[in-house]
């Protein structure tokens, strides 16, 4: 034995240490073997491996401890001391993990636990009393296997495909046939929807696959509910619509509190997965952090970035910034003034029929770093989401100030002997051979990855005028990356990285709605949100291809709603005072325009509809002018159709009169929903099940039935409450939800 190490530890004690850290193991691990066995092999075996180091830690803890002490350690005292702590493990857990507790999940847990403990006592007992029998070469190759294979292990595999539903979409891929759900119900939310600005359209002809479902199905005005002080806040809404419950009984009742731990109340998605089936849901409000479900979950805003702005002298964060060699002065975005002079010092340069001249491109942000926070949580969520929360309020994380400045060449292409320079060249640096993008006035560059510290961001820019003496850039702000981000936003965790590398960047809010007020952002503010709503639209047509086993699919669209606070201004102008005739030409139509994609996307996802699928499009609020803003305004006139299976066809009488339209609330949704896949409603939820847009004949089929609560007595939530943090209000702000 080493001397010094023999100095502070009795070799009795030592030997103890081999029966300590395969005790430690025993309860947490294989319970997590257990319920994770059957999903994901190399999890289980991962979990318990990483138990085995962190019991060979603690025995050498308490070894030294107990020498120090001058005490002997019991091993049957210690061995008692283990079992109570295992005893109560699973509540602990089970508390941490599942913050919508089931008593019989604790339950099980509890026998799964105590059966366990047993197990690996005797194992801990009988292999210690074998390992101290041992040769000190046996014991030598037992430290190394567990000293550097088990490391080395680790490292090779993460952040590999850990969890089960990535392993699933992979199995899929090579072609294994899944039987499909009886009933399955698929959602699209449409925020901010209106049949203002639908019934104008289908009355034009347009929105095809919207006009299709209601032809087949059935429609009408879906009020919303006031959510605290009287506003009506998205989130809250999604959740209400989403659980069936008013704010103040699911939990989400404002902006600050805007947060999943904060629902008190089992989402749709959960009460599913307890009944077996497998939920994917994409960009609802209200869903961040991502909580632990059987199939996909891409959190909806808020959601924190990664650049730190509240008290910091670079603002706009949430909102991007203009580079300009004018001098302007913009009200939200904030503006870098930048010079150009002719190009020198470049190892090499493309062909220009001028003589090249050249700018630079600062990017400077505050960066919070949090990656290891984020590595840690990938072993639990939950965990990780607590570990989070407490490096946040010991403020235990980095803040780096990153800087990226991109040398440009701005070059003549045209051989027409006039000095119209056209293309703009922007690099990494000066050494650089090929630029990151070449662009022409008007054009977006693709989304450029950022290496920053230990971490990736993303942005794009946009080249807005361009001559030998101005120039005008937009950058979009940084954005964490979706390949390697800080913040864990889907689950299963690594499936935000899977997702980027079979479709590209993804990006979960795009900059704040409220930079309209700078006529300059106009037209970007609609592009740049429009194709953050496409990289959406993608990852749900991805979900859709890749697992076709689902029972309830949502994809809620947010796109509406911001192009519609900002942009209502100009297609209602007669509303509003002082509307430039130009400008009402040039963006009036930016609402028809995105309500007209958004068919379009329901459209493609109609293709993954079959003849046991209920389509439902609603909205969670509707929308106004409001004249004494400046932009537009929720209203609680809202919108849905059911269409499909089980419901009555209109036969494509349509009456396009919002004044004539059956009513229903949000409230109605998830009893409708579940009564639809033939599941009981809870009592305790406000909304009522929608009958009269059912066929008769299924009524008599299925009677609505009902179940006390899904929701359990057990550990009744009594949790400090989450609040948002810094960088979430900023994207709050730029949104102008709060001030
Ligand atoms: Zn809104």
């Amino acid at each position: 034995m080493n001397p010094i190490l023999k100095k502070y530890i009795r070799s009795e004690d030592l030997k103890q240490l081999v029966s300590i850290g395969m005790l430690f193991p025993g309860g947490i691990g294989l319970l997590w073997a257990v319920l994770y066995w059957r999903n994901d092999i190399q999890f289980a075996i991962g979990t318990i491996l990483i138990h085995v180091i962190c019991g060979a830690a603690l025995g050498l803890c308490i070894a030294g401890l107990a020498n120090t002490l001058k005490i002997t350690i019991n091993l049957s005292s210690l061995v008692c001391f283990l079992l109570a702590v295992f005893w109560v493990s699973p509540i602990l857990l089970f508390g941490i993990e599942n913050h919508y507790m089931n008593i019989e999940v604790s339950i099980k847990g509890l026998f799964i636990t105590a059966t366990a403990v047993f197990g690996v006592s005797l194992f801990g007992l009988i292999g210690g009393y074998f390992l101290e029998q041992f040769k000190r070469i046996t014991k030598l190759f037992f430290a190394i296997v567990f000293i550097v294979i088990v490391p080395v292990y680790f490292a090779l595999t993460f952040p590999g495909e850990f969890n089960s539903n990535i392993t699933i979409v992979n199995r899929l891929n090579e072609g294994e046939v899944k039987t499909q759900p009886q009933k399955r119900i698929m959602v699209f939310g449409i925020d901010g929807g209106t049949w203002d600005v639908i019934f104008p359209l289908l009355k034009q002809g347009k929105l095809p696959n919207l006009k299709s479902l209601m032809e087949n199905g059935q429609y009408g005005i879906l009020n919303s509910i006031e959510t605290s002080g009287g506003h009506t806040i998205s989130p809250a809404l999604w959740t209400s619509i989403f659980t069936g419950k008013s704010p103040e009984k699911h939990g989400l009742v404002d902006w600050i509190g805007s947060d999943s731990r904060n629902r008190f109340s089992k989402a749709l998605w959960n009460i599913l997965n307890d009944y077996g089936q497998k939920t994917l849901t994409v960009n609802i409000p209200g869903t961040f952090p991502p909580e632990k479900i059987t199939g996909v979950q891409i959190s909806g805003f808020p959601i924190p970035g990664i650049v730190k702005s509240s008290k910091s002298s670079i603002s706009g964060i949430a909102f991007g910034r203009l580079y300009t060699t004018e001098s302007r002065d913009l009200q939200v975005l904030p503006v870098t003034k930048i010079g150009i002079r002719p190009a020198e010092k470049w190892f090499s340069t493309p062909s220009s029929y001028y003589p090249l001249y050249e700018s630079l491109l600062p990017l400077t942000e505050n960066i919070e770093m949090r990656y290891d926070a984020f590595r840690f949580g990938a072993y639990s969520l939950q965990l990780g989401n607590l570990f989070l929360k407490l490096l946040d309020r010991w403020e235990i994380f980095e803040t780096e100030q990153q800087y990226a400045i991109f040398p440009m060449l701005i070059a003549d292409t045209t051989n027409d002997s006039t000095d119209n320079y056209d293309t703009l060249y922007i690099f990494l640096n000066k050494n650089d051979s090929s630029p990151v993008a070449v662009l022409k006035e008007g054009q977006w560059s693709d989304w450029i990855r950022l290496g920053i510290k230990r971490a990736e961001a993303q942005f794009k820019l946009r080249l807005l005028s361009l001559s030998k003496d101005h120039l005008e850039i937009y950058t979009t702000p940084l954005f964490q990356s979706s390949f390697f981000p800080q913040i864990p936003y889907t689950y299963p965790i690594n499936f935000s990285s899977e997702l980027s590398k079979k479709i590209g960047q993804y990006v979960v809010e795009g900059a704040g709605w409220t930079m309209f007020v700078d006529e300059v952002t106009l037209d970007l503010l609609y592009e740049h949100l429009e194709d953050i709503a496409t990289q959406h639209i993608r990852a749900s047509e991805y979900l859709l291809r890749t697992i076709p086993d689902w029972g309830l699919f949502i994809h809620i669209f947010t796109e509406s709603d911001r192009i519609q606070h900002a942009y209502w201004k100009y297609f209602q102008p007669a509303y509003y005072q002082f509307v430039d005739e130009n400008l009402a030409k040039l963006h009036g139509d930016k609402i028809n325009s995105i309500i007209e994609k958004i068919d379009a996307s329901i459209g493609e996802f109609l293709t993954y509809m079959d003849e046991n699928t209920t389509v439902i499009v609603l909205s969670d609020h509707g929308f106004q002018a409001e004249p004494r803003s400046n932009y537009g305004h929720h209203n609680l006139k809202g919108m849905y159709i059911f269409s499909g299976k089980n419901v009555k066809n209109s036969h494509g009488l349509l009456h396009l009169d919002s004044a004539s339209l059956p009513e229903a609330s949000i409230l109605d949704i998830t009893p409708t929903i579940l009564y639809l896949m033939g599941y009981p409603v809870g009592t305790d939820m406000d909304g009522e099940v929608l009958l009269n847009i059912f066929d008769e004949e299924k009524l008599e089929c299925y009677p609505v039935a009902f179940i006390d609560s899904y929701e359990s007595n057990f550990l009744k939530k009594k949790r400090a409450k989450q609040t948002i943090d810094e960088a979430t209000k900023d994207q709050l702000k730029s949104l102008g939800y709060i001030q």
